[in-house]
């Protein structure tokens, strides 16, 4: 079987499927009011207990605030009065359990929604969290319980949301595979991140696959195996070592000056989610952080992080990193990346809609709470600010305003920060590309997110597994805009850096070299290698290379072209290593 591998790597291991049902809630009359109480009861009596065990695993394994929630969302089915709510419902009206569940959950959340208390507000999260527990009994849908994977586990599922795969623990999982996602979705850069094998794109792999099915999964070719023969298993085992040999000889990379034979020097920076990425791009040797995506920092809670929890967060990553420059990218929700508590209406077209920037700009205060959160920690290190998804000079000019504003709040109160902080924007929709010239006059720096650069040039959807073959980096249109914009940029007198995964695609690294990119950010597992390619390149070289791409018809053409020239077999790999650590 073989599907689109989106972060590479060889795992082996057995099946853990989560299925994935969708929450079909339906009126139904039923005649027997009692029974459908007594199903109810069960339900809410299993939702305990589960909260229960939540509640006990959380408190020895994490700790007492954390495991707190799982408490008070138990209290909340021990509420007589939400409960005999719902009962009532059942048996004035003769309608099902979870429809009765629904209907009383919906108005205690709009009434919570309507309390002027920011606290109480909030606490229609937890009402909504417990309701879908329980109608998810009442449906007979299993809740995933990521606690239950180990090391040699294959997860295997519909789709990911990126605040799913950010609950995976790094070396806690052997690889995913996916029916849905594409090689630039969220949930696949943070497999990448991780270094977890993964493969997307594979129709009913849920119904395919059995729990407990010995798995291979390749996430370099996309191929998958399901309880592969004796051969092929040796195979894959023999391929796996390979892959840690050729990492292990990787690893004297580590210290060397990221430059070029013919003497120019680049950046080379990783991309992160949370402060937990830091230690292991510093393991990698990373020259800094070119992308620290901070909507991750809001996933996977409640309610926003204060300002206070912000700032120790942006605190912990500059301390970490001590004089190495640190981007942080303002808040880019919407698109892949939802946020419950923002309540964002469901739109038809997420990521055209109303997501980075334009949120930020329509929530003054939250995008101002950011600012503060990051100016303060300006203090600690080398950090730099970077506003995503500008399309329009006004946007670009209104963010600077609300920096301007966070600042002067801050200046009264005379709390510290870096007033010189750099300030520069995501090249990453055709408007900004084009008119990247006149965007050039007002920041200290551009960094292309080729991610979404190229789902909106070329009109493809990121996240459609269908149209992967047209989602491509190769195609010319990218490489002529790309170029316009390192030119434009270093006609203005500024830097360009690179953070969408194109940045550490071995075979582009050489023409993005030779286009004079001055930074490249990418997932830390990529570092090394790429530190090791462009050493062993003149820029002088690679320049005539990027030339000719920028004649070519098509991108079968340039990816063939750049195939040939910067082949990355991994056996030759391990080969040349070996031969230049013994020269
Ligand atoms: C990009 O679009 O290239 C990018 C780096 O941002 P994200 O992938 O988070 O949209
Ligand atoms: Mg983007």
């Amino acid at each position: 079987m073989k599907g689109l591998g989106v972060s590479p790597g060889i795992g082996i291991g057995k099946a853990f499927v989560i299925e994935k049902k969708s929450l079909d809630i339906k009126k139904i009359y039923v005649n027997d009011a009692e029974k459908e109480i007594d199903r109810l009861r069960n339900a809410v009596e299993l939702g305990r207990s589960q909260l229960n065990e939540l509640y006990a695993k959380t408190l020895k394994e994490v700790g007492e605030k954390e495991a707190q929630i799982f408490k008070s969302h138990e209290m909340m089915l021990e509420d007589d009065t939400f409960i005999s709510e719902i009962e009532s419902k059942i048996r004035n009206e003769k309608v099902n359990a979870e429809y009765s569940v629904k209907e009383v959950s919906n108005h205690y959340i709009k009434m919570f929604n309507n309390i002027e208390d920011e606290y109480l507000r909030e606490r229609s999260e937890d009402i909504k969290d417990v309701t879908v527990r329980v109608i998810k009994i009442l449906l007979g849908i299993r809740t995933a319980d990521y606690s239950k994977l180990n090391k040699d586990s294959i997860l295997v599922a519909e789709d990911l949301t990126p605040s799913d795969t950010a609950q995976l623990e790094k070396g806690k999982i052997a690889a995913m595979i996916t029916e849905m996602g594409g090689k630039t979705s969220h949930a696949a850069i943070i497999a990448r991140i991780m270094g977890i094998p993964t493969v997307v794109g594979l129709d009913d792999i849920t119904q395919k696959i059995k729990s407990n099915d010995v798995v291979i999964c390749d996430g370099k070719t996309g191929k998958v195996l399901i309880n592969p023969n004796q051969k092929q298993l040796a195979y894959y085992t023999q391929k796996k070592t390979r892959l840690e040999e050729i990492s292990n000889e990787l690893r004297k990379q580590v210290g060397l000056p990221t430059i070029t034979k013919d003497g120019f020097k680049v950046t080379l920076a990783a991309n992160i989610g949370t402060p937990h990425d830091v230690d292991m791009i510093l393991e990698n040797d990373a020259e800094g952080i070119g992308l620290f995506r901070s909507e991750f920092i809001f996933m996977n809670r409640e309610c926003q992080p204060s300002e206070d929890e912000q700032f120790e967060e942006y605190k912990e990553v500059l301390q970490k990193m001590g004089d190495k420059p640190v981007i942080i990218r303002t808040l880019d929700i919407g698109g892949d990346k939802n946020v419950p508590y923002f309540d964002i209406p469901k739109e038809m077209n997420p990521f055209l809609g109303y997501r980075a920037i334009r949120l930020c700009l329509g929530n003054v205060d939250v995008f101002r709470t950011q600012l503060r959160a990051i100016l303060r920690a300006s203090v600690y290190g080398n950090l730099k600010i970077m506003f995503p998804m500008i399309s329009t000079m006004k946007e670009l000019r209104d963010s600077k305003k609300v920096l301007e504003k966070a600042k002067e709040e801050l200046n009264n109160k005379g709390i510290p920060f870096n007033n010189d902080i750099e300030v520069g924007i995501m090249i990453e929709i055709p408007s900004a590309a084009i008119i990247s010239d006149l965007l050039a006059k007002e920041v200290d720096f551009f960094s292309i997110g080729t991610n979404d650069l190229i789902q909106y040039t070329l009109a493809v959807d990121r996240l459609n597994s269908k149209l992967s073959h047209l989602y491509s980096q190769y195609h010319p249109a990218m490489l002529r805009l790309i170029k316009g914009i390192i030119d434009n940029a270093h006609k203005a007198g500024i830097w360009v850096g690179m953070c969408g995964e194109a940045a550490g695609d071995p075979k582009l690294i050489p023409i993005f070299l030779g286009m004079g990119l001055d930074e490249f950010s990418m997932n830390s597992p990529s570092i090394l290698s790429s530190r090791y390619i462009i050493r062993n390149l003149n820029k002088d070289e690679m320049e005539k290379i990027a030339e000719s791409t920028l004649n070519m018809e098509t991108a079968v053409e340039v990816e063939g072209y750049l195939s040939c020239l910067f082949a990355d077999e991994s056996e030759s790999y391990l080969k040349r290593c070996k031969t230049r650590s013994r020269n």
